[in-house]
């Protein structure tokens, strides 16, 4: 071998790029080919609509390729579950092994589409009603490659054209001018949609929603509700929760720093950020002793020192004496 590109390598580049055309990417370096990155679609003729999985493959060609063995990665797979993937990942190794000393990319190309053909449906849940995809839904798959039961995708689109109207509305008038107008986007990665919402609505609602069973209170049920109830009234208690109306008490609630100083004498947490630990007090280098929200020691930030004013800390640790 020569310090020039091995021809077997150089025909293989050719022929991928004459085949896949602006499908395929090569990264080179000095004209040297370092790299083939491809989306693999399952077979279905020219219907591209029928493809509802598909999976980047990177080939990092090692130095020695073929003679050495490439370095495969999967990335992004779309309606592949993690077994399938995995499946795939073990025939590509067989595959390199076999292929030793010989362009392997078209092989490895053949064999995950084989594979994305067979199992050309997505897997997994629809992320909006949390059923399964089961013979006799009819669900779409987006431009991302993502896919919901058709009648989830339509109810979350109209909800969420309700919501930005409704949103809209609270605006004075000349930002509602300038306002874009609503762009529907997928649930999983915000990227643009244009759906149909008229024709997804006429699907059936998803096979399992149907069959599952009817919803029973059981006594289970029951006590987590209990628990969860206690946990909500404890949390708007403490202001934890933004509540619908003015039940509770604000929020949010915005001291001056003069009730920060307050606060910090009252209790008893050293709250002095870089106070040189006393020996032997048996406080010393104990991060628990700072007051909640107060810088840590060493911190360099715009509030250093901001509680020192005072010495609240000083007053603070006799406290707790
Ligand atoms: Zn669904
Ligand atoms: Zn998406």
């Amino acid at each position: 071998m020569s310090t020039s590109v091995d021809e077997r390598v150089t025909d293989e580049v050719e022929a991928l790029e004459a085949i896949l055309m602006d499908d395929v990417v090569i990264k080179r370096v000095d004209d040297v080919p370092q790299s083939i990155e491809t989306v693999v679609h399952p077979s279905t003729g020219d219907d591209t609509d029928q493809q509802y999985v598909c999976v980047t493959l990177e080939v990092k060609l090692t130095p020695g390729y073929p003679d050495n063995s490439p370095e495969v990665t999967l990335r992004n797979p779309r309606g592949l579950d993690d077994a399938l993937l995995a499946a795939i990942n073990s025939q590509i190794q067989e595959k390199l092994i076999d292929c030793l000393g010989q362009p392997v990319v078209f092989e490895l190309l053949e064999l995950i589409r084989e594979n994305l053909t067979e199992s050309n449906l997505p897997s997994g849940q629809c992320v909006i009603c949390l059923y399964d995809f089961t013979e006799g839904d009819v669900f779409i798959k987006t431009q991302c490659y993502h896919y919901f039961h058709s009648h989830c995708l339509a109810s979350h689109l109209i909800a969420g054209r309700k919501y930005y109207q409704e949103e809209l509305e609270k605006l004075p008038n000349w930002q509602q001018m300038q306002a874009p107008p609503y762009q529907q986007t997928c649930p999983v990665c915000r990227c643009a949609l244009t759906c149909d919402v008229d024709t997804l609505k006429k699907a059936p609602a998803p096979v399992e929603s149907i069959t599952a069973p009817p919803f029973r209170l059981t006594a289970e049920l029951k006590a987590l509700q209990l628990k969860m109830a206690a946990l909500l009234s404890q949390q708007v208690a403490k202001g934890g929760v933004v509540a619908v109306g003015d039940t509770g008490p604000p929020p949010l609630t915005i001291t001056s720093p003069a009730d920060n100083e307050n606060e910090a004498s009252i209790g008893s947490a050293s709250a002095l950020p870089d106070a040189k630990p006393e020996l032997g007090n048996g406080h010393n280098g104990n991060a628990s002793h700072d007051a909640p929200g107060s810088p840590q020691r060493g911190y360099k930030g715009p509030y250093r020192g901001f509680n020192r004013r005072g010495k609240p800390g000083r007053r603070g640790r006799g406290a707790s004496r």
